[in-house]
């Protein structure tokens, strides 16, 4: 089948998604086509309700800090669907020495045992730390290391970095995962001025966590893509999946893997970097091959749920990090059902332990009943767990969070020659300029607006 249209937004993620729900708002919704590999619109953000929980498959949220994701919810007319955080998933923790240790905000953080004394002093000196002398890229580990000190940087900061990318903070560069961090050295010349000055400006403003509330909705984070898609209609084709892309005389061609075609005059960009490399190698082989340096971490989400009885922990929190030298495979726990506690049963508990990321690739190719057995020997002590899950649920994502890497720069200065060099093509998604899903719907309103021009 042969079909003609203005724009087609390959890849039917939050950030497709989002490119074609504001193409469609501007150009027309018969101008536009989504083009979906998988059999459901959403990529890694869906939630399947079962016995009373929402299971979400990847996030669990966005910070409602981003005017730009919220518009969406309120353009979908689903912003009276929000649900944020409970009050208590403000404690979150850290595990140590097989203790979990809450994060508090200074000064009490200066007593906690997360840090040995040294350690806190070394903290202390950050704001005496000179700025870095020259523009090379630095990993987040550097970073944190020169500033606030190695201990801080392997308790604190690696935690954060496993929560956020799945990543390694000894391979990650800080000016692409955290550019605002870099910013605030460059600006305040300290990171604890920068954080005094801004809880200057804004007294909600946390050091601890991130800023912004997490958020999702009644149904669950895939509700957000589900509806979408949904408003879409037709538009959205799903079991579509692209395998290559060709320049014609007026625009573009891609081709499908059914045999059927797609003639448009814009292409969105907005699967994969890995899947994106296949579409245009051929047409731009340079382009493919920056985009194939862009690495993925793979991951696995274990969903296990329990009697509250059969907890006896408080679950006061949000859950916990584990720093990497700390022995263990799981790189943390989310107490989903204290976070949002609307998505389990009353007098039930449901956990997400993650585990792989990009410091351990092989999780990946475990079994259900090895990853329950990591859950059982490293997650059930820490909560006092007795007894079995009722019910588990694992979603794989093999490779589902990009990493940007000391190089990541490269990669988008390639993207963005490219954008150049094809008029009409235009790129969205995690792989550039931020993973979370606020970065998305920023990439999404990124590559619109290019093609709206
Ligand atoms: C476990 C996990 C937890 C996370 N937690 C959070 C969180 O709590 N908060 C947060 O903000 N972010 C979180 N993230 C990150 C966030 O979920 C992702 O960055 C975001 O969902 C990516 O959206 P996307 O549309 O860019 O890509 P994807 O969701 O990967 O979508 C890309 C789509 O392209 C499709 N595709 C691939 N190849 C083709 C092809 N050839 N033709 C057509 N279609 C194709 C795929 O099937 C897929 O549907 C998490 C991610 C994971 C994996």
């Amino acid at each position: 089948m042969r079909i003609e249209v203005d724009t087609a937004v390959i890849g039917g993620g939050v950030s497709g998604l989002c490119a074609a729900h504001y193409l469609a708002q501007s150009l027309g919704r018969d101008a536009v086509i989504l083009l979906e590999a998988s059999d459901c619109p959403g990529g890694t953000t869906r939630t399947s309700a079962e016995d009373g929980y929402l299971l979400d498959w990847g996030p669990n949220g966005f910070l409602n800090r981003e005017p730009k994701t919220l518009q969406w919810a309120e353009d979908l007319g689903i912003s009276n669907k929000l649900v944020t955080a409970n009050d208590a998933a403000a404690r979150r923790f850290i595990l140590k020495g097989g203790r979990l240790m809450e994060i508090h905000p200074p000064p009490r953080f200066l007593a906690t045992p997360l840090l040995s004394v040294l350690g806190r002093v070394r903290l202390c000196c950050e704001p005496l730390i000179r700025q870095k002398a020259n523009d090379d890229p630095e990993t987040i580990w550097d970073f944190a290391a020169r500033r606030i000190g190695r201990e801080a940087a392997d308790m604190m900061v690696g935690p954060m970095v496993s929560g956020v990318f799945g990543g390694d903070a000894h391979q990650l560069s800080l000016a692409h995962c955290f550019p605002r961090m870099a910013a605030m050295e460059r600006e305040y010349g300290s990171l604890f001025k920068a954080l005094i000055a801004k809880k200057r400006e804004n007294s909600a403003a946390s050091p601890v966590g991130p800023s912004g509330v997490l958020t999702t909705f009644q149904e669950g984070i895939g509700f957000l893509p589900m509806h979408a898609a949904s408003q879409l209609g037709d538009r959205v084709r799903t079991n579509a999946s692209a395998v290559s892309i060709k320049h014609t005389n007026g625009g573009f061609k891609v081709q499908m893997k059914d045999g059927g075609e797609v003639a448009a005059r814009c292409v969105v960009m907005a699967a994969p970097a890995f899947a994106a490399v296949g579409l245009l190698s051929g047409m731009d082989d340079a382009l493919a091959a920056a985009l194939d340096r862009i690495a993925y971490a793979g991951i696995a989400v274990v969903c296990t749920t329990y009697s509250r009885e059969a907890v006896g922990h408080d679950m006061n929190g949000f859950g916990y990090l584990v720093p990497r030298n700390q022995g263990k495979r799981a790189l943390g726990c989310l107490w989903t059902s204290s976070i949002f506690p609307h998505q389990a049963p009353k007098d039930k508990v449901l956990l997400r332990s993650m585990i792989g990321g990009f410091t351990d690739p092989d999780a990946l190719r475990l079994s259900d009943s090895e990853l329950l057995d990591i859950v059982a020997r490293e997650v059930h002590p820490l909560l006092s767990v007795s007894g079995e899950p009722e019910l588990v649920r694992i979603f794989r994502h093999d490779r589902g969070i990009p990493q940007y890497l000391r190089h990541h720069g490269e990669c988008l200065d390639a993207v963005e020659a490219a954008e150049k060099r094809w008029p009409g093509l235009v790129f969205a998604g995690n792989a550039y300029r931020g993973v979370g899903l606020n970065d998305c719907v920023l990439s999404a309103h990124r590559a619109a607006d290019a093609l709206l021009k």
